[in-house]
């Protein structure tokens, strides 16, 4: 039942923007190819049989066919993905577990993992986890044994680990979104080798804070860091752990309208990443590990605020379903304008060029055809030429024999009558 509510829900997602697109690409690469590989053919023929192509062209139209492929191949693997910062223990594992509907990334003391964890979908059933460097596939049967698996491995703190998810067990794996986790911002001074290497084809970026205290210097830094390598980073901020504004109801308010300035004013004044009325719709104020209590309950078929932890709870979690909605239309918007505005501008500039070659062989044949008439015409005419000859002296010959016989047939009379 909870599957078929999946699906339900799912169809009207706004992250089927970026899967209508990427199957409506990849149908155009699919058949782009299979053009390419119909007029290479054609292209080797006209090279061996006429010589009309030369090797260095046929060498370029090969080229056409491996960028082609290589294209295909990255559009097959493009995915949206999102990146979770912040310090320890704010909640990012929590965060991405709710937006899962499952405790698939270990949380809480003791299992603060030191590197990046990356969760992407799987088509098969299994899960595993796979870390950097290194082809095997160590099978995950259950969140204990991942926790067991990161703890042990030697990690350092900006490789990758890739945990592997049944698609069919979550809606946003289903639909090519991919999770990175991060180890806190608190950890790390290499921000530089971080970016690079797990944030620069990051279509969102979501801050999770701890809205118990206030923003720090290090979580500011990392964005700073970003908005300076990436043009208009999509950033959303989760003030996370609200449940616990619940013990102090007199200031929620007034805490909550502090925290809003200030992540507006970081938005927009600090990092200029957007304005005001943008920066208004991406703050907000949950508490992830009581919406993952709630989803953990619904998939048992009890209702959600059986995972409530604190008054308050049917606003925080419409807030995280507010959160998600917004955060699937940016992600989907803004996968499809990086990702496949570049293929498609790269699939035009491969198919302008060849379509230019094409033109420039198909003049090239057209003379040849007209020489080759020429020449069979040329060759027509002289052996009519030749026939005539030959006519010619048959019919010379044929007389002079004529005469020859009739002179011997005279001798000879002529000899008998002696
Ligand atoms: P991370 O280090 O940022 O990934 O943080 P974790 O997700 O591991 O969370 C650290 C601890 O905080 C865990 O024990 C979580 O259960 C707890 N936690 C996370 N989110 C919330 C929340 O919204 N409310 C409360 N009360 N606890 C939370």
């Amino acid at each position: 039942a909870s599957d078929t509510r999946l699906y339900q829900s799912n169809d009207k997602s706004p992250l089927q923007i970026f899967v209508r697109a990427k199957k409506k690409i990849n149908d155009i690469y699919g058949e782009i190819e299979e053009y390419v590989h119909e007029t290479t053919t054609f292209i080797n023929a006209l090279h061996a049989e006429a010589e009309i192509v030369d090797k260095a062209e046929r060498e370029l139209f090969e080229s056409y066919v491996y960028k082609v492929a290589a294209i295909r191949e990255v559009l097959q693997r493009d995915h949206m993905k999102v990146a979770f910062f912040g310090r320890t223990s704010n909640g990012k594992s929590s965060v991405i577990n709710a937006m899962l509907r499952e405790k698939i990334l270990p949380s809480g003391i003791g299992h603060t993992t030191n590197c990046f964890c990356q969760v992407e979908g799987n088509d098969g059933g299994e899960a595993y986890l796979m870390t950097e460097g290194s082809a095997e596939k160590l099978n995950v049967v259950n969140i204990k044994q991942l926790a067991n698996a990161l703890c042990q491995e030697k990690l350092c703190e900006s490789s990758l680990v890739r945990i592997f998810w049944p698609r069919e067990r979550c809606s946003l794996l289903r639909d090519d979104v991919v999770f990175v986790d991060s180890p806190g911002v608190d950890v790390s001074a290499n921000l530089d080798d971080w970016i690079d290497n797990h944030c620069l084809n990051a279509d969102v970026f979501v801050l999770v804070l701890n809205a118990e205290s206030t923003m720090t210097r290090a979580e500011k830094q990392f964005f700073h860091t970003v908005s300076q390598k990436l043009s208009k980073p999509n950033i959303f901020i989760l003030n996370n752990r609200w449940d616990a504004s619940a013990n102090e109801p007199e200031c929620q308010e007034s805490v909550k309208s502090q925290h809003t300035e200030r992540c507006i004013d970081f938005l927009t004044k600090e990092l200029k990443v957007s304005n005001e009325k943008e920066a208004a719709e991406r703050v907000f104020f949950v508490s992830a590990r009581e919406t993952l209590q709630a989803r953990i309950e619904e998939a048992k078929g009890n209702p959600p605020h059986m995972g409530a932890i604190a008054e308050g709870f049917q606003i925080r979690y419409f807030e995280f379903q507010d959160f998600e909605r917004k955060f699937e239309e940016c992600i989907s918007q803004s996968a499809v304008k990086t990702k496949f505005q570049q293929h498609s501008s790269r699939g035009k500039s491969v198919s302008g060029d060849m379509r230019s070659m094409l033109d420039n062989i198909y003049e090239r044949i057209t003379i040849f055809r007209n020489l080759k008439q020429d020449q069979k015409n040329l060759l027509t005419d002289r052996i009519q030429g030749t026939e005539t000859q030959m006519m010619q002296v048959t019919r010379d010959m044929k007389q002079k024999i004529h005469t020859m016989v009739e002179e011997v047939e005279e001798k000879v009379s002529k000899a008998l009558n002696e």
